[in-house]
């Protein structure tokens, strides 16, 4: 069963809207920090108050943490697309993710990568790409409590038209993560594009990872499919506009080219 998403302006309203709300929230939670901060500076050494004022910033830091994430989502043409290495992005992330996807001990989740033949190259914001992907193993991770298999591909594809709901005909990197894990129902699956949209407990889940991941390959140019059935886990597939394998750039090494298509 796919997600296909059909509403871009209602995720555009939504994205706009969002983006205010956590603009503002971001200013007023910049007074809160700045404010407990000095406050911190005043209480002497009352341990209780100091625990509080504690408790009080680490609130206000998750909060902000939150509206950065809702930003992310929101935030239109500011993306630093050039040509990238996605094999080379992917194996760059080990550390990464051996240190976000430990698990309760006892679990274990096998990272598998199965990267096509050099050169990869899409046009794409490394750091939104790498924290895209971050987003997905997190879901995949999460959704595998006793433990599973996260396999990353990459492929170089030839998309006909209409081959890929709202994918213009084009050369693509595909990025797919795909799990092991419980899946999701129909109903699920139609609400994940939803900001805040989350069937995860208080504090564990935001409902941002997969609307900050739909924006970004939209603002990109390319698209993604979610295949997820329950009991038999859940592909993500991301198709970034292919880009000029000459030009591609180590992870870190800024260099500004065209986005391959407008
Ligand atoms: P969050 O992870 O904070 O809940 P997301 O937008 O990333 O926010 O995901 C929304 C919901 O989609 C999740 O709460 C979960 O129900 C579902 N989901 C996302 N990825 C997966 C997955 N790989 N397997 C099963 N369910 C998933």
């Amino acid at each position: 069963m796919e997600a296909r998403l059909r509403q871009a302006d209602k995720m555009q309203a939504l994205g706009t809207m969002a983006g205010g709300v956590a603009h503002d929230f971001n200013n007023l939670l910049t007074a809160i920090l700045g404010s407990l901060q000095l406050a911190g500076r005043r209480v002497g050494d009352n341990p209780g108050l100091h625990r509080l004022l504690r408790n009080a910033t680490m609130a206000a830091e998750r909060g902000s943490a939150l509206t950065r994430r809702l930003l992310a989502f929101s935030r239109r043409n500011e993306l630093a697309l050039r040509a990238v290495s996605v094999n080379a992005l992917i194996l760059g992330m080990g550390d990464l993710l051996t240190r976000s996807l430990a698990g309760p001990s006892g679990t274990t989740v096998e990272v598998r990568r199965r990267l096509a033949p050099e050169p990869v190259t899409a046009v794409v914001d490394p750091e939104q790409l790498e924290l895209a992907l971050l987003n997905l193993c997190i879901n995949a991770r999460d959704a595998m409590p006793g433990g599973g298999t996260i396999t990353i591909a990459t492929e170089e594809v030839a998309v006909a038209a209409e081959q890929v709901p709202d994918l213009p005909a084009g050369s693509y990197v595909r990025v797919t993560v795909a799990d092991t894990g419980t899946g999701m129902t129909p109903e699920v699956l139609a609400r994940v594009f939803e900001p805040f949209f989350t069937t995860k407990e208080v504090g564990k889940g935001t409902g941002l990872g997969l609307p900050m991941v739909y924006g970004l390959v939209q603002q990109s140019g390319g698209g993604l499919t979610i295949d997820s059935r329950p009991g038999e886990g859940t592909r993500v597939a991301l198709y970034l506009p292919a880009g000029d394998g000459v030009a591609a750039q180590g992870v870190g090494e800024p260099r500004e080219v065209a986005p391959a298509r407008e």
